[in-house]
């Protein structure tokens, strides 16, 4: 399969907004869009998206995981922009009716057909820096992804940044664009200056999360992880992952803590990345200041990641709730 998220359905789904109201959604072939060069997002960012995905079971029918939570979280995101809020119903709706049509496009699993809802402002002003954007288009994409782990697991290697932000204080819980952009530069430096993975944001000390995805400790016993406010996006496979260790003997311990603590911690714990594509990669290595640590190896991580996968492949049973049948 291609590399993730270059490949893609051929029919895709959109609905518009103007005139304070959302118009009905029609599906057709996916094809370019023709955008005024004034549009609100090319100029003032007015852009939030969602990722998930849907499993195919050994039946053969198509499952998406977390589908409403998965709405209300665009919803959140399109409201902190001041983007006009999709109706949860529609949302979902188009996202089924997607899904249903490409049902021959999901591939067997560890594959998976990933959605990719996606609203932008298209007012065309380019003198809005400071007002919202009252119209907008609302469209979701599907593309078939292959298994993040074909050809094995490999622990990352993170840099430890306790300087630089990945966001800010208003936009950290917000599926959005300029988050991607604002992380980027420091990513880059960081791979280029010490071969790692991904960047660990802990401004001022404060263990945040990576560019895309979610951090947890994890010992035999206990999941420590950061408690939810607006500095950090909040996780489905995070909050899922959380559910499952408790229902598996887990102490969850949802707490701040320290790029001081977390150094203290990681022979004992393992550590661990959570998000929809990678789903829960363990860490191997931290570079903090110049320096290697190795992180605690076990296999915890991956218990807690099968106990996830099991339930979106249909393998054991659904006792959350989370998984809609299309
Ligand atoms: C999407 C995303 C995650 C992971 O969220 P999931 O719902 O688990 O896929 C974590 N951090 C950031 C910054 C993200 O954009």
């Amino acid at each position: 399969m291609s590399k993730f998220g270059t490949e893609f359905c051929d029919n895709f789904v959109i609905a518009e907004f103007k005139d304070d109201a959302w118009g009905e959604p029609v599906m057709g072939p996916l094809e370019p869009l023709s955008l005024h060069p004034a549009s609100h997002v090319f100029h003032y960012a007015s852009t939030c998206f969602e990722g998930f995905k849907a499993y195919r079971w050994p039946d053969g029918n198509p499952h998406l995981f977390r589908l409403r939570d998965h709405v209300e979280r665009m919803r959140r995101s399109a409201a902190s922009l001041r983007l006009p809020v999709p109706d949860a119903d529609m949302l979902a709706g188009m996202v089924v009716d997607l899904v249903d049509r490409e049902q021959g496009s999901i591939p067997e699993p560890p594959s998976s057909l990933y959605l990719r809802p996606t609203l932008i402002g298209t007012l065309p002003n380019i003198g809005a820096a400071a007002s919202p954007s009252t119209e907008a288009l609302l469209y979701v994409l599907a593309s078939p992804v292959g298994d993040y782990f074909a050809g094995g697991v490999r622990p990352l290697k993170l840099l430890v940044e306790d300087q630089r932000s990945r966001s800010t204080e208003t936009l950290g819980s917000t599926k959005t664009g300029g988050n991607y952009a604002a992380a980027l530069g420091p990513t880059l430096d960081a791979k280029e200056e010490f071969g790692v993975d991904q960047v660990l944001f802990c401004p001022n000390g404060d263990v945040q999360e990576t560019g895309a995805a979610n951090f947890m400790l994890i010992s035999d016993s206990e999941v420590i992880t950061k408690p939810l406010d607006t500095s950090f996006l909040h996780g489905m496979t995070r909050a899922s992952i959380l559910t499952l260790a408790e229902g598996l003997g887990y102490r969850v311990n949802e707490r701040d803590f320290t790029v001081e603590e977390l150094l203290g911690w990681v022979g004992d714990y393992e550590a661990a990345l959570s998000g929809t594509a990678a789903c829960l990669t363990p860490v191997g290595t931290l570079v903090y200041h110049g320096k290697e640590l190795s992180v605690r190896e076990g296999d915890n991580v991956a218990k807690l990641r099968d106990a996830l996968q099991s339930i979106q492949y249909g393998r054991s049973e659904d006792v959350h709730g989370w998984l809609t049948a299309v």
